[in-house]
Order: C-alpha cells, then structure tokens, then sequence
C-alpha cells in the first residue's frame, strides 16, 4: 500500500477545492507541513485566519521549494502561468498534480514547463458545489466522489499509485481515463448542464414581460434548480468553456438536434414520443441514486426546509 503521507505539501490557490483539500489534510494529518500560495494577499490572510496550512507564501514559486506534493487549484486558464512560476523550484521527485474541470488544455499549458525530474500527474476531483473561495470549502467534499486521473504516456506508476492512495485517503473513489475522452464525458455531465443554466436563467433574466418578481416568486417550480448551477463561480466557467471547446460545441450539436425533436414533437402533438422521452430521463435519475450519487429524497430533500418559511 502506497503511503499516502507527506514531509510537504504545496496548496497552490486556496479556493473551494484547494482549501477542501486542506482542511482534510490538516484533519486526517497527511502532511507535516503544508504551504499555502494563492494570487491576492486578502485570500492568503483569509487562508491564515481559517488556519489552513502551516506556513503562507504569496508566490508559487516560494510555495513548491521543498514540497513533495504540490496540488495547483487554480482556474484552468491560469495552469500555464502557474506552471511557469513554479517549474524552476520544483524538488527532484516531487508529485505535481491539478484539479482543473478540463484536461486536454491543462496538460498542454503545465506539461512543457515540467522538469523531467518530477512527477506530473493531471488529476480532476468530481467535486464541488456553486460557491468559491477558502470559506466555501469543508472538510469531506470529495468523500464518495469521483477523482479521476489522465495520466501521460510515461508517468511512474508508483507515483501514480501514491497520487491515488492519497485522493482515496480524501474519500475518494478513482478512475483513469485519456484526457480527450475526459473531456468528452466532462462536457455532457457537468459542462452542457451549467451552460444550459446559465442559458436558462439568462433567458429568464432578459424576459421583461414575466416581470423578474414573479420568476423570483415562483422559482420553486423548477427555475430555481437550474440556478444553483447558474450561480457557479463566472471565472472558472468562463475559462471551462474557453479550454474545452471543441467537445462542448460537439455536446452542444447533438443537444440542439435533441432539442428540435422535441420541439417538433410539442408541435405536432406526438405525446407518445414525449412520454417515451421523459420516461427514459425518469430512469437516468434511478441509476444515479442507485449508483449512490445523489440521495433518494423528494426535491433533493428540501421540503423540511420549504414547510418552515
Ligand atoms: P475558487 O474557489 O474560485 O478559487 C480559485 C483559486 O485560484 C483562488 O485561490 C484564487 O486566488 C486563484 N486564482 C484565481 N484566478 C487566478 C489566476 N488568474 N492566477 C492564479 N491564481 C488564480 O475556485 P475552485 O472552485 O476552487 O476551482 C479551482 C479549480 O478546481 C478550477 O480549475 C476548477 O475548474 C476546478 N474544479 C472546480 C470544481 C467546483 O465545483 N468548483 C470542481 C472540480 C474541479 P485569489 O482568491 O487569491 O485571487
């Protein structure tokens, strides 16, 4: 069994994922020491002041000396620039890993800046929630979750093995797969889901007509699920849709096509080819319940909280 504890590790960006990652660290004592760097001096005082880490370093440079472990949780876009800073520091040996949402695009910015004497792993924990920054992450975010790795051609398996045994320390459960295909399963169960929200709730938003009180009002029928996604984080979005284009657009043809059947069928009044549809939908949430992704209560068990307000 790999061991799954370190002398160091560097936290690079402290947001949601980084500060999850850290509060399990510090919880399940994973590490000796762990270095936190993230880019404004208001998030790195914020990380001290959550006591996060060991030590607090404004550079990604400063934050990798020394560290055998060194997870970059930063916005996709910023992977190159990352990589670039800290690429001259980096101990021989060392494990590099990200979080980023995309992986095609995070291999090509970080992977010609890293020493042929460290370990770059690319990693996606399949994590999250809407909100951002160090206090919107907490201890267990990845418990039960996915992580899955898109490791190159001539990765060591025993850092690989090592990578894997920590992230499963975290609670997670593991997978491997090419980064072009990651991208691909990535853009139809998290990506297309957030652009439809960000399309709907946008939609809803420019519709004067349905004054904006009344889509607040009643959003509890079925707008308001649509806008926790919406409300995810712009910068990290923004960057999602920029580096994974290509498989996107592609989701995005097939979603349109999907989307003109259906309205066809509205049209012409084909209820036998809309209960099909949406009996079919009915069974996809069963698999994910039974797959142990999502609980089994009704409206995602908030009615306890809707009866109190
Ligand atoms: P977040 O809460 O917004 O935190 C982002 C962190 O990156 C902060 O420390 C921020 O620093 C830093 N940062 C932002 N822009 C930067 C830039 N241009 N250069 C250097 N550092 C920058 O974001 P997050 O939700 O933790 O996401 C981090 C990564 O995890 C992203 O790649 C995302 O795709 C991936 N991810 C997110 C989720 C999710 O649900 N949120 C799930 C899985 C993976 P300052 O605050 O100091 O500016």
């Amino acid at each position: 069994m790999a061991d799954v504890h370190f002398d160091r590790i560097a936290l690079i960006g402290i947001g949601l994922i980084g500060s999850s990652i850290a509060r399990d660290v510090k919880g399940l004592g994973l590490a000796k020491d762990v270095v936190i760097s993230t880019r404004s001096a208001e998030t790195l005082r914020r990380a001290e002041e959550l006591a996060l880490g060991t030590s607090y370093v404004s550079s990604p440079a400063d934050s990798v000396r020394d560290a055998d472990l060194v997870i970059v949780s930063v916005p996709v876009g910023a992977s190159e620039d990352v990589a670039k800073q800290m690429a001259p520091h980096l101990k021989p040996g060392a494990i590099v890993t990200d979080v980023g949402s995309t992986k095609a695009s995070v291999i090509a910015q970080m992977q010609p800046h890293m020493p042929s004497n460290v370990h770059f792993i690319p990693g996606h924990p399949l994590a999250g929630t809407e909100k951002s920054g160090p206090d919107a992450g907490f201890a267990g975010l990845f418990r039960g979750r996915w992580c899955i790795f898109t490791p190159l051609p001539d990765t060591d398996p025993a850092a690989l093995s090592r990578l894997k045994a920590f992230w499963e320390a975290l609670g997670s459960r593991i997978d491997e797969m090419d980064p072009q295909h990651h991208d691909k399963v990535l853009a139809i169960v998290s990506h297309l889901p957030h652009i439809i929200a960000y399309n709907i709730v946008g939609t809803a938003d420019d519709l004067e007509a349905v004054t904006q009180s009344e889509v607040i009002k009643y959003s509890a029928s079925g707008f308001r699920d649509f806008t926790r996604l919406a409300a995810s984080d712009p910068t990290m979005w923004r960057d999602v849709c920029l580096h994974n284009k290509d498989a996107i657009l592609e989701m995005l043809a097939r979603f349109s096509e999907d989307l003109a059947y259906l309205q066809r069928a509205i049209r012409w009044g084909e209820g036998d080819k809309l209960f099909d549809l949406f009996t079919r939908t009915r069974d996809v949430r069963r698999s994910i319940i039974q797959a142990g992704q999502d609980v089994d209560a009704p409206d995602f068990g908030r009615h306890a909280l809707d009866t109190k307000t």
